[in-house]
């Protein structure tokens, strides 16, 4: 099984690379920010307790996240080569959690792919998808939280899986094609 977290700030292209990635391995992707909003567009009483977060650029709390993912994750039995994590774990506890997750399901996570990119890009980026997004955390001040939130809180995810051995850093500053083949070449070196 191919398990891979996704990983890196806001906008450095996790949802882009996760799509490539679902097709060339035969994965399942989840996708933790994704599924918040799915929750709160549905007004659900998980979705509304959410929004108080995701509206502010912080993140819920992990209990919260914790039992959406290990629920879809727990019913997912055959037909797909590994998993793609995307936006989960953004924290150290997450993280862990993620581990046990893992742990009680046979399974262990195999590399996390931490996309690298310059803040003034993600800005950019960011702002630029604002246009079509329709997402109320892409503006300018709730975005500078996200990166803050990211610095502080997600930061020691990399860690923890550099201490595990399992961290590959990738520029993500060139072409779609460019960044994807770069993370193919280190998964197809995973195999071998
Ligand atoms: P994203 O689509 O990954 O940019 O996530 C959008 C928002 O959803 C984030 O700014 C957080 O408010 C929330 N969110 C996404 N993933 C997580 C997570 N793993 N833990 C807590 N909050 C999250």
């Amino acid at each position: 099984m191919l398990n891979i977290i996704i990983f890196g700030a806001p906008g450095c292209g996790k949802g882009t690379q996760s799509e490539l990635l679902i097709e060339a391995f035969n994965l399942r992707h989840i996708s933790a920010g994704q599924l918040l909003r799915e929750e709160i567009a549905a007004n659900t009483e998980v979705g509304r307790e959410a929004e108080k977060y995701v509206s502010k650029g912080h993140l819920v709390p992990d209990n919260m996240i914790n039992g959406i993912i290990e629920n879809i994750v727990c019913g997912w039995k055959n037909g797909f080569s590994g998993i793609i994590f995307d936006g989960y774990p953004r924290t150290l506890g997450q993280a862990e959690e993620l581990e046990k997750i893992m742990d009680k399901l046979n399974k262990s996570t195999s590399l996390l792919i931490d996309l690298r990119v310059p803040e003034e890009e993600l800005i950019k980026r960011l702002l630029s998808r604002a246009k079509t997004s329709g997402r109320s955390d892409d503006n300018i001040d709730i975005i500078r939280n996200r990166f803050k939130i990211y610095e502080s809180e997600t930061r020691p995810v990399m860690d923890f899986y550099k201490s595990l051995g399992k961290y590959h850093a990738v520029e993500g500053l060139s072409s779609v094609e460019g960044v994807f083949a770069n993370i193919k070449e280190k998964i197809e070196s995973l195999k071998r």
